[in-house]
């Protein structure tokens, strides 16, 4: 595409400006190396207490990553070898490939117009195998959780919430991880709150439930010697945790300024409808943005314009799980899940992190609208 000169550029990923203040982090893992700390201990422990309260839960326990807290979580509640877990093919592969790394099979069911697992289907798919529901918060969106809790209950199974972008969402203002036995969080680099290097943590309301995830996570030790179920290293390393702590003082204000920059997108984008469509924004849920996804008339177009304009906007994701080759054996096949299918030919994220500043994000908008009035 023949491109005016490129005015910006927009990156969509924000790691080399997010540690522009190292000095605090450095003097943070000066300390840890003198105390010879690393694995769990009072680091992992001080982290954990205050990533609960911050996302407002009883408990979190941290672990190796938010794929390892998705398998952890299965496996405390239970779910193996013979059971069947729902989920959707509109998320990252991590959610669906979990369920297989336990032991169980992925049933899929479609996605709605909220970018999330659409209730109204997951009963058609319920078996006597049925163990959980896997709902995904897909781009820090709760779903629509009242009604997969009464499905659940009416069934009587358990849920895991994907949590992994939803660091702070609510909806209804009940937070994260408060409807289910738990929901697994990563602290991946490129989520809203993240570490330097991998991460993650189950939230639970459960002390049980989080007994047994710090069981899972270190070996089934229950002490030095003893051991009360096999298991593996899924630990929250304390170099990470410490990095986390100190990184949690910004978190409010990471996510309140995603979601001041997405209420901007939507303004900006208000008259372009029928271009470029989102789901309602609903006052009772709280959605921390960690993607910002539109539905694009011509996204292909959109996007290939963008980038020739120097804006890296990207596609999460433009193969849908179902049909990805790793899931071939699950016997799903194109126009199984039409939604899905549908929106992953018309999404496109814009740049939106916590580091955006506002002249790249009203160059993204001059671009975006420049693109529509052609
Ligand atoms: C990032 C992500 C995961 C996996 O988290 P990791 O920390 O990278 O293992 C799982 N599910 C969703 C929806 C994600 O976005």
């Amino acid at each position: 595409m023949t491109s005016k000169s490129v005015q910006l550029r927009v990156p969509f990923s924000y790691l080399d400006r997010q540690f522009a203040d190292l000095e605090p982090y450095l003097k943070d893992i000066e300390a840890l190396a003198k105390t010879g700390v690393f694995t769990l201990g009072e680091p992992v422990g001080v982290f954990e207490e205050k990533f609960a309260a911050a996302s407002n839960m009883p408990y979190a326990i941290g672990l190796s990553s938010g794929t390892d807290a998705l398998i952890l979580a299965m496996q405390a509640a239970g779910i193996g070898p013979g059971d069947e877990v729902i989920s959707t093919p509109f998320t990252f592969i991590a959610t669906v490939a979990s369920i297989a790394m336990v032991g169980a099979k992925p049933v899929l069911v479609d996605s709605d117009e909220e970018y999330t697992l659409d209730p109204s289907k997951i009963e058609a798919v319920i078996t006597k195998k049925t163990k959980a529901i896997l709902p995904v918060h897909y781009t820090g969106r709760p779903a629509d959780m009242k009604r997969i809790v009464a499905i659940a209950k009416r069934h009587n199974l358990k849920i895991i919430e994907d949590g992994c972008q939803a660091v702070q969402a609510t909806r209804d203002g009940q937070p994260v991880g408060s409807w289910s036995e738990a929901a697994a969080i990563s602290f991946h680099p490129l989520k809203n709150f993240n570490v330097w290097g991998d991460g993650g943590a189950i939230l639970t309301p459960n002390k049980a439930f989080a007994e047994r995830v710090k069981l899972l996570r270190n070996h089934g030790l229950l002490t030095r010697d003893k051991v009360t179920v096999f298991s593996r290293n899924a630990r929250l390393h304390s170099l990470q945790a410490v990095i986390g702590t100190r990184l949690l003082e910004k978190l409010d204000g990471i996510t309140q300024r995603r979601i001041e920059l997405a209420a901007v997108y939507d303004r900006a984008f208000a008259d372009l409808k029928g271009s470029l469509d989102h789901p309602k924004r609903e006052p009772s849920i709280k959605e921390v943005y960690h993607l910002y996804i539109l539905r694009a008339k011509n996204r292909d177009g959109l996007l290939q314009y963008l980038h020739a304009e120097g804006v890296d906007a990207k596609i999460h994701y433009p193969i849908p799980v179902h049909l990805q080759e790793g899931a071939r054996y699950l016997g799903y096949k194109e126009g199984d899940f039409p939604f899905a299918e549908a929106d992953c030919k018309r999404i496109i994220s814009l740049p939106l992190h916590q580091h955006l500043a506002d002249e790249e994000q009203a160059y993204t908008i001059d671009c975006v609208r420049a693109f529509y009035k052609k």
